[in-house]
C-alpha cells in the first residue's frame, strides 16, 4: 500500500489558520475519525479528523503553523478499511469539519467500536487525572496517599499547570522584584537614597524561570514518590471510559475506573487584533523578554493589575483601560480606593468605561483606538498587555465522546462531590467555573479525589478567600457589602485604618485598612476586606474565623501578637464590638 497525504479538508472562509495542538507523530497509528490537529480561530476551535486509519508516515506542520484547506498535515501510510488500528469499519464520510467551526465541538468523532462497551483499550488504569495543574496533581497525589492506582496525564512538559508554570508562581517572584525596587526607592523620602536600578532582565527571568523549576521538579518528585505514574501528553475522550493520550509518536488508549478531570483554563482572547508580538497576553508579559517604555494594560482586574505592577515597578509607563466602572470588578469598592489612589500617581493614565476598539501594528508601535462616553481616541503604545478573563479549556477534550456535559460558556458542571453528569468521571478546577484560582482546584482536587476513593467529602467550604499581589495589595473573603446590598442583608461593617497601626507606620505604608463585615444579630463574622501590603497573608484569619462560625468577639478576645498587622483584625473586631481603645470611637456596644 502506497504512502497517501492527509490534508486539511475544506475550512470554508477560513484561510490562514493556526494550528494550536498537533495530536500525531511519526510513525503512530491512526484510526479514522482520530483527531490531527486542533485548529484555531478567532471564532471558534476545531480538530481536524484522519480520514483514513494506518500509520503516520512524516508530519508536515507543527503548533503554531497557519494551515489552510488542502494544506498536508501528515503522510500515512493507509489500512484498506476493516484492517485499521482498532479493527474499525470505516464510516461512511468523514465529518465536515467547516461545520464545526459554528459550533465550536471537538470533530473526531469516535471509531464506532471505541464506543462504550468497545474493547479498544490499550491498557486498564484505576484511577486517571487528565491535566497536571494545582487541581490535578493534588487529586492525582490524594488518591494515591489513599491507596490507588494513579496516572496522571499532562500535556505540557513539566507539572504545576498554569499556576507554578505561567501564573501564580512566576508572577508573584515578579511582583516581589518589582517591590523591592518601590521599597527601595520609597526609602529616600525617609534618609536613605539608592541609586536608579540597573535591571538586567535575562538574569531577573532566569531567577523566576529557577524559582519555577525548583516547584515543577519537587511535583516530579512527590509524583515519584507515590508512584503517581506521569503521561506527557495530550489527552481526549474517545469513549465515557476510555481516553487517548497522544504522546510523541504514539497514541495509547486507556480505559479508566475513574477519571478526573483537571485540564484548566487559558486566557481570553479579543477578536480582531493582529498577529504581533507587542501583542501579548499573561503567559507572554510573563516571559519579561522587553520593559516597554509605554504598556497599555487591557483589563483593571487582578491579572491585568499585577502584571501592570510588575511593568511599572521595573521601569515602564504603564496605562489601564477597563470597561466596567471600577477597578477589580467584585471587589468592594471601598477596598480598591487606596490602590487606585496610587496608581494614579504613578501611572500615566486610567480609563474606566473604557473599550479597546482596534489595534493597528505600526513599525515604530502599536496604535491603539480606545472609546468611552465621548467617543474614540488613538494612542500610541510600545506594547499592548490583554487581560480581560481566562476561558475554559474544554474543546479540545472530546467531552462529547464521553457525553460530558458543558454548559454555555464552556465550564464543566459538577455536584458538591466534583461529580460531572457522567458516572466515574469528576471534574474540578478553573474548567468547572469561577473563582478561577488555584486555592479553589487544589481544595477541589482533594473532595474529587477522597469521592472517589470511596470517602463521604463533599465541597463545603463557606468561603474562598480572593487576593490581588498589586501594590497594596487587596483581599477579600465571604460577604462583601456590595453582594450584602444587593441580597437586601443587614449588615455592620467595622474598619481600623492603618494610619493607626504601628507595625504600617514603622513600615512606612499606612495607606490600608482592615474591614469586618458582621451579622448585627449573631454577631458572627460573615466577610472582610483588607487593603495594604501583606493583606494576602493576613487574609486566612478571617477566612478561619468564618469558617469556624466566629463571632467578632472571638477575634478581638484573641490576644494577637504586637507589633504586627494582624492586630488590626483584631481592632476591627474590637471596633465592632465597641472595646477598641486604640481609637476613639463612640461606644457602640457595652
Ligand atoms: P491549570 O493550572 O490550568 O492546569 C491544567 C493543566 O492541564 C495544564 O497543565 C494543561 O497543560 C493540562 N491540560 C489541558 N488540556 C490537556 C489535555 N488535553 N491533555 C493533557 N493535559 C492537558 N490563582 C491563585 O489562586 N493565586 C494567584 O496568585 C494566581 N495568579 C495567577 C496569575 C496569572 C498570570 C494567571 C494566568 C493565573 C493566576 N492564578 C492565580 C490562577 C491559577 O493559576 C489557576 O486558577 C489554577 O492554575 C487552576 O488550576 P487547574 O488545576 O484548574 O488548571
Amino acid at each position: 500500500m502506497s504512502d497517501v497525504e492527509l490534508t486539511v479538508p475544506d475550512l470554508g472562509n477560513f484561510t490562514d489558520v493556526a494550528v494550536i495542538e498537533v495530536h500525531i507523530g511519526p510513525g503512530q497509528q491512526v484510526a479514522q475519525g482520530d483527531a490531527l490537529l486542533t485548529l484555531e480561530t478567532d471564532k471558534a476551535t476545531m480538530d481536524v479528523p484522519a480520514a483514513l486509519s494506518g500509520r503516520i508516515g512524516h508530519v508536515r506542520v507543527a503548533v503554531g503553523d497557519k494551515v489552510s484547506s488542502g494544506s498536508v498535515i501528515a503522510t500515512l501510510a493507509a489500512v484498506p478499511s476493516g484492517v485499521g488500528t482498532a479493527g474499525q469499519e470505516a464510516p461512511a464520510s468523514s465529518p465536515a469539519p467547516g461545520s464545526q467551526l459554528a459550533a465550536n465541538k471537538p470533530a473526531a468523532a469516535a471509531p464506532p467500536d471505541i464506543r462504550p462497551g468497545g474493547s479498544a483499550a490499550d491498557r486498564e488504569v484505576d484511577l486517571l487525572v487528565l491535566g497536571g495543574g494545582p487541581g490535578g496533581y493534588t487529586a492525582a497525589f490524594r488518591a494515591a496517599d489513599l491507596g490507588r492506582k494513579v496516572v496522571l496525564v499532562e500535556r505540557g512538559a513539566s507539572l504545576g499547570g498554569v499556576c507554578l508554570n505561567v501564573g501564580c508562581i512566576p508572577s508573584k517572584a515578579l511582583l516581589h522584584a518589582a517591590r523591592v525596587v518601590e521599597e527601595a526607592t520609597g526609602m529616600a523620602a525617609h534618609g536613605i537614597e539608592f541609586t536608579a536600578p540597573r535591571i538586567d532582565l535575562p538574569r531577573l527571568a532566569d531567577w523566576k524561570n529557577n524559582v519555577v523549576r525548583k516547584l515543577t521538579h519537587g511535583l516530579a518528585m512527590l509524583a515519584k514518590q507515590r508512584k503517581v505514574e506521569v503521561l506527557t501528553g495530550s489527552g481526549r475522550f474517545v469513549a465515557p471510559d476510555i481516553l487517548a493520550v497522544a504522546q510523541s509518536g504514539t497514541l495509547e488508549r486507556l480505559r479508566f475506573r475513574h477519571c478526573i478531570i483537571a485540564a484548566g483554563s487559558e486566557p481570553s482572547r479579543m477578536p480582531g487584533l493582529p498577529d504581533d508580538p507587542r501583542i501579548m497576553d499573561s503567559t507572554a508579559a510573563l516571559e519579561l523578554t522587553a520593559i516597554p517604555a509605554r504598556l497599555l494594560v487591557v483589563g483593571g482586574g487582578i491579572i491585568g493589575l499585577e502584571m501592570a505592577c510588575v511593568y511599572d515597578g521595573l521601569g515602564a509607563k504603564v496605562t489601564v483601560v477597563e470597561l466596567t466602572d471600577q477597578l477589580m470588578p467584585g471587589c468592594d469598592p471601598d477596598l480598591v480606593r487606596p490602590l487606585e489612589k496610587r496608581l494614579k500617581a504613578r501611572y500615566a493614565g486610567i480609563h474606566l468605561k473604557t473599550r479597546l476598539q482596534g489595534v493597528a501594528a505600526g513599525p515604530e508601535d502599536l496604535r491603539v483606538t480606545l472609546a468611552d462616553a465621548n467617543g474614540e481616541r488613538t494612542m500610541a503604545f510600545d506594547r499592548v498587555l490583554i487581560a480581560v478573563g481566562r476561558r475554559p479549556l474544554a474543546r479540545a477534550l472530546a467531552l462529547d465522546a464521553a457525553g460530558v456535559a458543558v454548559d454555555e460558556r464552556g465550564f464543566i458542571p459538577v455536584d458538591r462531590q466534583m461529580r460531572t453528569n457522567v458516572s466515574g468521571i469528576f471534574a474540578i478546577g478553573d474548567i468547572v467555573g469561577q473563582p478561577m484560582l488555584a486555592h479553589k482546584a487544589t481544595h477541589e482536587g482533594k473532595v474529587a479525589a477522597e469521592v472517589a476513593c470511596g470517602e463521604r467529602s463533599s465541597f463545603d467550604a463557606r468561603v474562598i478567600p480572593s487576593v490581588a499581589y498589586t501594590d497594596p495589595e487587596i483581599a477579600w473573603v465571604g460577604l462583601t457589602e456590595t453582594a450584602a446590598r444587593e441580597q437586601g442583608l443587614a449588615v455592620e461593617k467595622s474598619l481600623f485604618p492603618w494610619a493607626a497601626s504601628g507595625r504600617a507606620l514603622a513600615s512606612g505604608r499606612d495607606d490600608g485598612f482592615t474591614k469586618l463585615i458582621v451579622d448585627p444579630t449573631t454577631r458572627r463574622v460573615l466577610g472582610g476586606g483588607i487593603v495594604g501590603i501583606n493583606a494576602g497573608e493576613l487574609i486566612g484569619e478571617i477566612a478561619l474565623a468564618i469558617e469556624m462560625g466566629a463571632d467578632a468577639a472571638d477575634i478581638g478576645l484573641t490576644i494577637h501578637p504586637h507589633p504586627t498587622l494582624s492586630e488590626t483584625i483584631a481592632m476591627a473586631a474590637e471596633a465592632a464590638e465597641g472595646t477598641l481603645t486604640d481609637l476613639y470611637q463612640p461606644k457602640r456596644r457595652s
